[in-house]
């Protein structure tokens, strides 16, 4: 079966108001199943890519594709099933501090209309794949830093997505406690998940010798295998 790419961005560019250019004429396109990086300094618009692609900014010019469907031209009541094919984890995580952990991922599944024992199921299934069925009872607050990352990364998996996107998911965390978060982050590739993950942290890049797109000031200044 031919590859087929899930995401393509085409000559994309976002300006902000105040004439900021975030992205400047930026073309890539990603395969389903591929693992990849995006890397650049701060300021060199990796974040907008996400905020973009989950239709939470419109480009100033460009088009972007998911599967074959023109991002931009999503209407507003299906914007949430387009987002569904999403599990993003973002820097600050956006985890609840008042629910626990199993809490956290079963939000997920209310938002979408799963059952009761479907929840459960669910939950149990993933509390497991990160590491987390012990600790599930647990408030964020209560959690070590690579705890609540693997509660984050629980919950965008909930709704089962086609693509994953955790933005600096080892950022603050030990070596070892990266490795960790690394190999989940495989073992959700492995499930054939297209998986993005924005990162400042060369061992990982390097460790992985993936895909690497390196962007500064807006642009895609390479993009390959050539580690950070
Ligand atoms: P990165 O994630 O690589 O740090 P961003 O995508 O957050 O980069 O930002 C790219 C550029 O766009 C920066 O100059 C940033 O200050 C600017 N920017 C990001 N978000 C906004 C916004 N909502 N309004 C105005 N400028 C923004």
């Amino acid at each position: 079966m031919p590859t087929e790419s899930i995401i393509s961005f085409d000559r994309v560019s976002k300006k902000y108001k105040g004439e900021i250019i975030a992205l400047d004429d930026v073309s890539f396109s990603v395969n389903s199943g591929e693992f990849f990086f995006v890397v650049g300094p701060s300021g060199a618009g990796k974040s907008t890519l996400i905020r973009l692609l989950i239709r939470q900014e419109f480009p100033t010019l460009g088009k972007i594709v998911f599967e074959e469907i023109d991002v931009t031209k999503i209407p507003r009541q299906m914007l949430a099933i387009y987002r569904q094919q999403l599990g993003v984890v973002f820097q600050d995580l956006k985890l609840i501090p008042s629910k626990t952990v199993r809490e956290n991922i079963e939000f997920a599944l209310d938002i979408i209309g799963k059952k009761k024992h479907e929840k459960k199921e669910t939950a149990d299934y993933l509390l497991e794949v990160v590491g987390l069925s012990e600790r599930s009872d647990l408030f964020p607050e209560q959690l070590s830093g690579g705890e609540k990352q693997r509660t984050a990364i629980a919950r965008a998996l909930a709704n089962d997505p086609k693509v994953f996107i955790a933005d600096e998911p080892t950022g603050n965390l030990d070596q070892d406690t990266a490795a960790g978060i690394v190999d989940l982050l495989k073992t959700v590739n492995s499930w054939g998940t297209t998986v993005m993950v924005i990162t400042h942290d060369k061992q990982i890049v390097d460790h992985m010798k993936t895909r690497v797109i390196k962007m500064k000031e807006g642009k895609v200044v390479s993009d390959g295998n050539g580690g950070y």
